[in-house]
């Protein structure tokens, strides 16, 4: 069943084009890979599904679960089920992580939550991430290392359990063992009917979950789509190669 139908996608920001017509349908169930090289575009379009303010919808269409969010604010789309893990987190100072998550979570599901249930399972998810606890006490990223941050972005994700996470070089500058955490924690979030965009330069998170769809981002459009092959054609022969074949 179709989940996000983005058609002819013309996308700018600060009076710069920057996707240029992209088209992209992902389905229920669905891990799609993007790849490209830096500048291509590629955070933009996950701000464009999100609905950044900044990023201005010239031409096309969004459209989830069937409805068109073209035009709908963040929030609105976070309530439907869409979740964006930022390359680069903000930090909120004077918001600590525990009621961060639990204010966006209550939002999501439109009712006050149950605290001591919400509790457990942050203290659980924090455990199988290798989070110390008193994160949750720290002020939203305020003096998280970069490891850090993308930790409490994959919390955040596993927290609010969206229909379709976007993942935004989630696992981009982290050692190895964060970068096995991380990975565990999206193949711990998938299941049979939530879907995956994962933005990344790097293979080890491709090694947890099943991709079924790879494309190739270049200059505002996807200059080609393929399977989970395809990374290691990247890895081989470059972006540049791709886009001219
Ligand atoms: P990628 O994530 O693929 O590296 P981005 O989506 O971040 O690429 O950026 C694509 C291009 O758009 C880059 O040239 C970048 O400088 C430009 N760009 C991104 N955001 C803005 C913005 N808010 N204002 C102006 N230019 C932007
Ligand atoms: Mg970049
Ligand atoms: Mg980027």
């Amino acid at each position: 069943e179709q989940l996000l139908k983005i058609k002819g996608l013309k996308v700018s920001a600060d009076g710069k084009n920057i996707l240029n017509g992209l088209d992209l349908n992902i389905n229920n169930g669905e891990v799609h890979v993007i790849m490209g090289p830096n500048g291509a575009g590629k955070s933009t379009l996950g701000y464009s599904i999100m609905g950044h303010p900044k990023y201005v919808i010239e031409e096309g269409s969004i459209s989830f679960e069937g409805e068109d969010i073209t035009y709908e604010k963040p929030d609105v789309r976070a309530k439907k089920g869409i979740f964006l893990s930022f390359q680069n987190p903000e930090e909120l100072a004077g918001v600590n992580l525990e009621s961060f998550i639990r204010t966006s979570k209550a939002a999501i599901e439109g009712k006050p939550l149950r605290i001591l249930a919400y509790r457990k399972e942050l203290g659980k998810t924090m455990e199988n991430l290798g989070m110390d606890r008193e994160y949750a006490d720290r002020y939203l990223n305020v003096g998280f290392s970069g490891g850090e941050k993308k930790k409490s972005e994959i919390l955040q994700m596993l927290m609010l359990n969206p229909k379709l996470a976007i993942l935004d070089e989630t696992d981009s500058g982290l050692d190895v063992d964060a970068v096995k955490i991380v990975s565990q924690g999206v193949k711990a979030f998938k299941n049979k009917n939530n879907s995956l965009l994962i933005i990344t330069h790097n293979t080890k998170i491709l090694e947890y979950l099943e991709v079924d769809y790879v494309h190739i981002l270049v200059e505002g459009k996807l200059v080609k789509t393929g399977n989970a092959s395809l990374v290691d054609e990247v890895n081989k022969n470059g972006f540049k190669e791709l886009a001219l074949s």
